[in-house]
């Protein structure tokens, strides 16, 4: 009986644990997957081994990785000869041998804008996706593939690959690539930026949205991981762990992006995050007060940046409001005189569900 009893709570510390280690908790009926879909290795123009990439991904703790060095961009070629353009993707992948972490091959095709660059995901053979003169024949491969294709850095600044001015647009390739159903998603994160024009030609054109770290370098010095930081990722949710589920589960859209303190997804997605992320229960009235405390509870890792927008005021706070990660604050309501229901209403200033708009959240309290 004590063996069980001690098994017990070694077993739910374990769970509590474990819950904890997650960014955040999955609504009911589905997983949270955190990809990273973009990242580079020396057989590109990376600066580290393959296995550096899956090493990093499992300390940092997420769940899916994707290679996908450039087919086009060989800079490291007279010492990396690189005849095989899915051995990255290989070495990757042996060096997680039997490890949770899910690997993906994959490839950037790399064009001046327009197109400019697009990476391809689950592919089959990255030596086919090779076509020097030819624009967006490596795309039509990829899609004979049954790859998941996506246009990156859409807002780049960079001279020849990307645009000037940060303002993600489509050209006409895009139009027509996005006709054809031959790209299916748009980086709206990209290593340290974020675009809302690109967001807006997702919701637009119905693309999946992503957020992706495009690492190059070590992510720990990037994105400063030691001092808490972390590189953009997207969140799939999906029915299971299956490389089937997750696949379809991108190609339906079922994503948001959590980039530095900032979540970025369409609302039905958004509100099913928050629902399961951020609680808000009654704990009665103070005393003999008329001042209801309210307890504000977040799961998550992102810190909830909070205006309040119902009509009360609180006795402590002014209505913006932060739960910091994984905690609970406390607010004091005024209600003037004893109530027995509270409507709680707030706008999550970095929840974004499009162009300059944020989530709006609801929570009805009883209050006994
Ligand atoms: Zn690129
Ligand atoms: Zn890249």
């Amino acid at each position: 009986m004590k063996i069980k009893l001690s098994l017990l709570i070694l077993f739910t510390t374990y769970l509590s644990s474990q819950e904890n280690l997650k960014n955040f908790i999955a609504p009911e009926g589905n997983i949270l997957i955190g990809a990273d879909l973009h990242t580079h290795t020396v057989f590109s123009d990376g600066m580290v081994w393959p296995s550096i990439r899956t090493e990093e991904a499992q300390r940092e703790g997420f769940e899916l990785i994707a290679i996908t060095d450039h087919l086009e961009y060989q800079p490291h070629r007279e010492d990396i000869p690189n005849p095989d353009f899915n051995r990255s993707y290989q070495i990757a992948k042996e060096s997680v041998g039997g490890g949770d972490l899910i690997v993906l091959p994959g490839s950037e095709i790399t064009r001046n804008m327009p197109p400019g660059h697009f990476n391809a995901i689950f592919i089959k053979d990255a030596n086919k996706l090779l076509f020097e003169n030819d624009s967006v024949a490596g795309i039509y491969e990829a899609n004979k593939q049954g790859a998941f294709v996506f246009w990156n850095h859409p807002h780049w600044t960079s001279n020849s690959q990307g645009r000037m001015d940060g303002i993600a647009k489509l050209d006409p390739v895009h139009k027509n690539l996005i006709k054809e159903n031959l790209i299916h998603g748009i980086e709206v994160a990209n290593e340290l930026t974020f675009s809302e024009e690109a967001f807006e030609i997702a919701l637009e054109n119905n693309l999946t949205i992503l957020g992706t770290s495009d690492i190059h370098g070590i992510s720990d010095w990037l994105f400063e991981i030691p001092e808490g930081g972390h590189r953009p990722l997207t969140y799939i949710l999906s029915n299971d762990l299956k490389q089937n589920s997750i696949k379809k589960a991108l190609f339906m859209g079922n994503t948001f992006v959590w980039f530095e303190d900032l979540i970025a997804g369409k609302e039905e997605i958004l509100s099913s995050i928050i629902a399961s992320n951020f609680k808000v229960e009654s704990k009665g009235y103070t005393g003999e007060t008329a001042l209801l405390e309210i307890s504000l509870t977040n799961l998550s890792s992102l810190p909830l940046k909070l205006k309040y927008i119902g009509d009360y005021t609180f006795h402590q706070y002014s209505d913006f409001l932060e739960v910091p990660a994984k905690n609970t604050i406390t607010v004091q309501v005024k209600t003037v005189k004893r109530i027995e229901s509270l409507m709680m209403k707030f706008e999550i200033l970095n929840a974004i569900i499009g162009r300059k708009k944020n989530l709006h959240a609801t929570y009805n309290l009883n209050i006994q």
